[in-house]
């Protein structure tokens, strides 16, 4: 059987980390690429032995998407790997949501919001199609529950995941039957321990914020990675076009002031 080959953008830290390193300790190749060279290196050095290629690569810039595309092709062949892609997983992108007042938000931090989360999908889907046609793989975006709901001064950040949102229910119906695609909402996600070592935090939650979630606790990089590992399997064969939040509950809640 032909080993899967999983492709992560945003892969060397958070979320993306936790997606990489689950997926090959299910035997999976695996190919992140990510714009920090640091977190890329840490990475790469943390598993030496596996099937990882890892990338400095900015998801937002065409040129660098092509040719990582072209070294992600050209390490299969040198590992006598049969063609072609199981998964792409678009998750790379400015996690933080906060923008500030729309007013005054400049025309170039606005897209800096679009760039890295929607650019980078579509650069990173179009040139992941063909390689997933072949296998009939899947694609996972990771938007965010800031598509359906807001606090204050993150617009940028919504309209990238809301059109995150839509491009998943368009691309499932342009790419299948070969290729199934879905998204996942992730809620609030503590990522500090899976941060590069420059970066790497502890935080200690409040009891208000484990208890406001209906499930007791903030959410970890492995809730989303795990949901990533079901959508792709066969498992969730009938699932295409959907979005699945990894909230905890939260926007199951309603929240009006006593
Ligand atoms: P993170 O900052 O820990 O990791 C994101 C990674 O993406 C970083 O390593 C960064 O270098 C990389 N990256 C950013 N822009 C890039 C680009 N243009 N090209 C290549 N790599 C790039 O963030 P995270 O919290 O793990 O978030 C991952 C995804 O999940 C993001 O899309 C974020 O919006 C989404 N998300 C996170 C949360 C949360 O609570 N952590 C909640 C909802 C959605």
């Amino acid at each position: 059987m032909t080993t899967p080959l999983a492709i992560i953008t945003g892969g060397a830290q958070g979320i993306g980390r936790a997606t990489v390193e689950l997926l090959l300790t299910e035997g999976w190749r695996v190919a992140a690429l990510d714009r920090d060279p640091e977190a890329v290196a840490e990475l790469d050095e943390a598993h030496a032995s596996a099937p990882l290629l890892a990338m400095a690569v900015d998801v937002s810039d065409e040129l660098q998407v092509q040719e990582a595309f072209t070294h992600i092709n050209g390490w299969q062949q040198e590992h006598g790997k049969a063609d072609g892609f199981d998964l792409l997983v678009n998750n790379a992108g400015l996690a933080d949501p906060e923008c500030g007042p729309l007013e005054t938000l400049a025309l170039a931090d606005w897209r800096r919001w679009q760039e890295s989360h929607l650019t980078g999908a579509f650069l990173c889907t179009r040139a992941a199609i063909p390689g997933l046609r072949q296998r009939h793989g899947a694609i996972v975006n990771i938007a965010s529950t800031r598509a359906l709901q807001s606090e204050p001064h993150c617009e940028s950040y919504a309209a990238a995941k809301g059109g995150l949102l839509a491009m998943t229910h368009a691309l499932a119906v342009s790419l299948g039957p070969e290729i199934r695609v879905n998204a996942i909402c992730p809620g609030w996600i503590e990522t500090g321990p899976w941060q590069k070592a420059a970066k790497r935090t502890h935080p200690e939650h409040r009891d208000i914020d484990r208890a406001q979630h209906p499930v007791g606790r903030v959410g970890e990089p492995q809730d989303v990675a795990a949901t990533v590992a079901f959508l792709a399997s066969d498992k969730a064969g009938f699932i295409t076009g959907q979005h699945i939040s990894v909230d905890g509950g939260m926007t199951r809640k309603m929240i009006y002031a006593e």
